[in-house]
C-alpha cells in the first residue's frame, strides 16, 4: 500500500522520517521498462549477478478489465472469494504418467502439473516389508507384526497420492481463470502392457513397473472424479473430448506419426516442431475442442 507508480516510475519508500525518527536514506524512485498491470497485489524487487533489479508485479488478469469502484467494493468483502474468471477462456489438458497433467490456454501459456512423486520410495519399503512378511510362519508374532506395518505404510502412501490429487484438481478447478475445462477420454487409452510368451526379463520388469503404474499408483481416475465435481462446484464447464491420436499428430502439420512412450519430445520431421510431447498434445486436445463438432459430453 506503500508504494506509488506513476506512469513507468516507481517509488519504494525507505524506512524513517516523521514519528518514524531521522529518515537515513531517500525514497529510492526506479524506472520500469514496462507498463506495470492495473491492479497488482504484491512487488517483488529482486537483483541478479549482474546487478540488474527486477520488480515482479503479482496480479489476477482478468481482473484487469473490470471498473476501479466495483473493484474496490467488492474486495474483501469475503474471505474466500470466488476468483475472477475470464469469459470464454479455455483450458486444455493432457493428462500422463510423467506429468500428471499438461495444461494449454488461449493465450498460448503451458500449466504443468506434476502429481505425486514418492512412489518408488514407497514401493522400495512395501515390497521388504512384504518380503520379510512372508520369510516369517503366519500367524506369528513377527508375522502381524510387520502386516501390521505394511497396513501403516500402504496407508500413508495412498493418503499422500490422494491429498496430492485433491491439490490438483483444486488448482485446476478453482484457482485457474478459466471457465471451461477440457480432458482427453481417458477410457480409449491403452496404458496397461499386455504378457507376452517370449518376453525378455527386462520386458518383464518393464511391464510390471507399468502395471503397476497404472493400476496401484497412477490414480488418474479418481483424478478425474474429483475435477468433476470440484469444476462442479466452483461453477466451470468440464468437457471429455476423445484424445485419440493427440499424441501422435503433430499440431502445426497435423502429419501423424509413432510416439512410443519413453520419447518426450516431439520432433516432426515435416515441418521442423520440437516440442514437449505433453504440451503438443495438450494443444492438440484444445484446437480438437474448439474444431469439433458439440455437443461435447460435459
Ligand atoms: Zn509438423
Amino acid at each position: 500500500m506503500y508504494l506509488e507508480v506513476q506512469d513507468n516510475t516507481i517509488i519504494l519508500p525507505t524506512g524513517g522520517g516523521g514519528n518514524w525518527g531521522p529518515k537515513r536514506y531517500e525514497n529510492i524512485v526506479a524506472h520500469l521498462t514496462e507498463d506495470p498491470p492495473d491492479h497488482f497485489h504484491e512487488v517483488a524487487v529482486s537483483r541478479d549477478a549482474r546487478g540488474n533489479y527486477y520488480c515482479s508485479f503479482v496480479y489476477d488478469d482478468a481482473e484487469q478489465h473490470e471498473d476501479d469502484d466495483q473493484h474496490k467494493a467488492h474486495k474483501r468483502r469475503k474471505k474466500q472469494k470466488q476468483r475472477p474468471l475470464r469469459d470464454e477462456g479455455i483450458v486444455a489438458f493432457d493428462l500422463g504418467i510423467k506429468t500428471l497433467a499438461t495444461g494449454y490456454t488461449k493465450q498460448g501459456r503451458f500449466y504443468h502439473i506434476g502429481g505425486f512423486k514418492g512412489y518408488r520410495y514407497y514401493n522400495k519399503q512395501l515390497d521388504k516389508i512384504r518380503s520379510k512378511r512372508d520369510k516369517c510362519k503366519k500367524k506369528s508374532r513377527r508375522y502381524l507384526h510387520l502386516s501390521r506395518v505394511y497396513k501403516r505404510v500402504a496407508e500413508q502412501k495412498r493418503r499422500k497420492q490422494q491429498d496430492c490429487l485433491h491439490k490438483a484438481s483444486h488448482l485446476i478447478a478453482h484457482r485457474l481463470a478459466e471457465r471451461a475445462v477440457v480432458i482427453g477420454d481417458l477410457s480409449q487409452r491403452q496404458m496397461v502392457i499386455k504378457k507376452r510368451e517370449d518376453e525378455t526379463p527386462k520386458e518383464r520388469r518393464k511391464r510390471q513397473i507399468r502395471n503397476r503404474m497404472v493400476y496401484n499408483d497412477w490414480g488418474l481416475y479418481s483424478f478425474v472424479q474429483m475435477l468433476a465435481y470440484k469444476c462442479l462446484r466452483f461453477g466451470k464447464e468440464l468437457f471429455i473430448i476423445s484424445e485419440r491420436d493427440t499424441t501422435r499428430t503433430c499440431h502445426v502439420c497435423k502429419r501423424q506419426k509413432d510416439m512410443p512412450l519413453w520419447v518426450r519430445t516431439y520432433r516432426c520431421e515435416n515441418c521442423g516442431l520440437v516440442m514437449d510431447r505433453d504440451e503438443n498434445s495438450a494443444v492438440n486436445i484444445y484446437q480438437r475442442f474448439l474444431a469439433g463438432p458439440p455437443p461435447h459430453t460435459p
